[in-house]
């Protein structure tokens, strides 16, 4: 069976030299465990700070072993009480076709209630994410304006229909012509920025935001950042969610700016990890289903095929060639 090991740190943009496919034998589930037979494999901005030997919320990955994601999988055997073979399960598997995982670190997922796939975007981390960022933290009310960057990724799409949903003016930062009309056509966001078309990206917020800025949800800092800075509203809320414009700096950049604007606005900058909501976690998929269900929450997969495919789709994270969110399709059921 086939499966991706870190071969080497990357400095700077991460590159195929820092991927390799590896043949193993299949792995035997141990007690409590169950053999999965990966379906989709997810791939997040936050496997780049894994690749790094640098602390942080999570452990590093070692060079020489197989890389961790988010995974669909089929249940092929098992020695856990409360799965069973054929059972499709979620949770904490491998870049790989088949992986031994431990029961505890799997829920199942019921293909009565939409696609599988599901289960790793917008009924998953990232839809958990969105909703504890922006419900919790970022607490939007009614005419509020909330700007969201990445607004056409996995995170950020749910932030601005949520925010919508919930009565506010919504107004998303990407980067492509064809995220932007997704985002005010589709998804009914009030105003879309493409950055990468924009030369005075601080004038385009102001533009967009007549009203100054209630809620920043931060996904990509850095000029993003910079340009909203200014707008900020009287106690307004910035959840920092995170910043994949930094990702892959090789020297911190200097700043935050112009920290005086928090004195001035009273504002409130947070920092949002989805794992300290774990618990509630059903509590957001349930509404989230509910809002899917009467057609007020849309939700896209960028789906990559092959597990060959994987550090392609990962590395197109960077690059921006997702729109909603990032999946490589490893096989099928
Ligand atoms: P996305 O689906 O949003 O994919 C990443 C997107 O980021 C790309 O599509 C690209 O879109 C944008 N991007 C990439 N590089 C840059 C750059 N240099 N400047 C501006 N935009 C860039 O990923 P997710 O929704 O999974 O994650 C979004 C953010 O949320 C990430 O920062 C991630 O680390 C963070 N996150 C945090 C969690 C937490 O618990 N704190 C949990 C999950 C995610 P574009 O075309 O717009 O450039």
């Amino acid at each position: 069976t086939k499966q991706w090991q870190l071969a080497s740190r990357p400095v700077g943009e991460p590159t195929h030299d820092n991927f390799e496919l590896v043949t193993v034998d299949r792995p035997e589930p141990g007690h409590g465990e169950v053999l999965v037979e990966t379906l989709y494999q997810s791939v997040d901005p936050y496997m780049r700070g894994r690749m790094r030997d640098a602390e942080s919320y999570a452990d590093p990955w070692n060079v020489g072993e197989p890389m961790k994601a988010g995974i669909v999988g089929e249940v092929l055997e098992s020695n856990a009480d409360d799965i069973a073979a054929g059972d499709i399960v979620t949770g904490d598997g491998l870049w790989a076709e088949h992986a031994a995982i431990d029961a505890d670190d799997l829920r199942t997922v019921d293909p009565e209630l939409g696609p599988v796939s599901t289960a790793l975007g917008v009924l998953g981390m990232p839809g958990a994410t969105a909703y504890f960022g922006l419900l919790e933290v970022g607490q939007p009310k009614p005419g509020d304006t909330v700007v969201v960057s990445a607004a056409a990724g996995a995170v950020g799409s749910v932030v601005g229909q949520l925010a919508r949903i919930n009565g506010a003016r919504v107004v998303g930062t990407a980067g492509s012509d064809e995220k932007i009309d997704w985002l005010t056509d589709d998804l009914g966001f009030d105003a879309a920025i493409n950055y990468k078309e924009t030369d005075d990206l601080g004038s385009a917020v102001a533009e967009a935001c007549p009203g100054g800025v209630d809620v920043y949800f931060d996904n990509v800092g850095g000029e993003i950042t910079d340009a909203v800075w200014p707008l900020l509203n009287e106690h307004a809320r910035v959840p920092v969610c995170g910043q994949i414009a930094l990702y892959n700096a090789t020297e911190l950049p200097t700043g935050p700016r112009k920290l005086t604007k928090l004195i001035e606005t009273r504002a409130r900058v947070e920092g949002i990890l989805v794992r300290d909501y774990v618990g509630r976690w059903g509590e957001a998929f349930e509404r989230l289903s509910r809002f899917i269900q009467n057609d007020e929450l849309h939700y896209r997969e960028n789906v990559v095929e092959g597990l060959e495919n994987a550090p392609d789709a990962f590395l197109g994270l960077f690059e921006g060639d997702n729109i909603g969110k990032q999946l490589v399709k490893v096989g099928d059921h």
